[in-house]
């Protein structure tokens, strides 16, 4: 019997994981009261947190306190609003944020979100978003065990380039990102990513991919963005190369 009740507590538990929850919050009421004076004292009421039993890979994921890193990513978001800042508001449909798994050594950073990411507020989620899947699949992780972002955080439209000042206004954002999940390794994501993080918009992205570049004492390796792999399928070995050399160095 109590076996059984186990059983169906951790078949609940394990169908919220799979939808996505990493603890649930559970208000808590004390039973057996006291009765004062015929009135009853008032509940006392704890709240605890379930913590699932999710792991992510642990290849993959720091030591780091997780709820720290998720209430400042909470922070962060809270801070961005609904935000204004650049013309790209104007005709966005949802901030694209980021997201992963906050404690992961391993960050992607794209450009910024196209049509779909729009829609769905979620970061590489369209055809690019299903080769960096697959790239992230090939290199023996799941996706939820990284985490990815952009630099900026409203599609632009018509996918154009992000110009240099609505760069400029977002890419705090990402900063603090980096700074917050604290990865170590970076991928950059094709060139708007690459030069913003290095800091350099003269960089060709066929020159600087497959080398480790500095970002504040982080590796950060630049690749070809998977919507360019998409249109030149035969510079995909390329990027195969540079996820090897990433590999190579957590093993380091
Ligand atoms: N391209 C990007 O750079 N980012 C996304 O989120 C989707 C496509």
């Amino acid at each position: 019997m109590q076996k059984q009740i186990i059983k169906n507590i951790k078949a609940v538990l394990e169908f919220y994981n799979a939808l996505g929850f990493e603890r649930l919050p559970i208000k808590l009421k004390v039973s057996g009261q006291s009765i004062v004076n015929g009135r009853e004292s008032r509940d006392r009421v704890a709240t605890t947190e379930i913590k699932s039993q999710k792991t992510h890979d642990s290849r993959l994921t720091t030591h780091e306190p997780l709820l720290d890193k998720e209430a400042a990513l909470k922070a962060l978001r809270e801070g961005i609003g609904e935000c204004n800042r650049c013309r790209l508001s104007k005709e966005r449909t949802h901030i694209v944020f980021g997201e992963g798994n906050p404690r992961s050594r391993l960050m992607f950073i794209g450009e910024a979100p196209g049509k779909e990411e729009d829609l769905q507020a979620r970061p590489f989620v369209g055809d690019a978003g299903m080769l960096l899947k697959r790239l992230i699949e090939k290199m023996g992780f799941k996706r939820e065990d990284v985490y990815i972002a952009n630099i900026i955080k409203c599609r632009p439209p018509m996918n154009r380039d992000p110009e240099k000042d609505e760069i400029e206004q977002c890419r705090n954002f990402v900063e603090r990102q980096i700074e917050i999940i604290n990865p170590e390794i970076i991928m950059c994501l094709g060139r708007i990513s690459a030069q913003t993080l290095i800091g350099n918009v003269g960089l060709k992205i066929s020159a600087i991919r497959g080398k480790f570049f500095d970002y504040k004492g982080i590796p950060l390796m630049p690749t070809f963005h998977p919507a360019y792999l998409i249109r030149n399928p035969k510079d995909k070995w390329l990027t195969w190369e540079d996820a090897q050399k990433v590999l190579e160095k957590f093993k380091k």
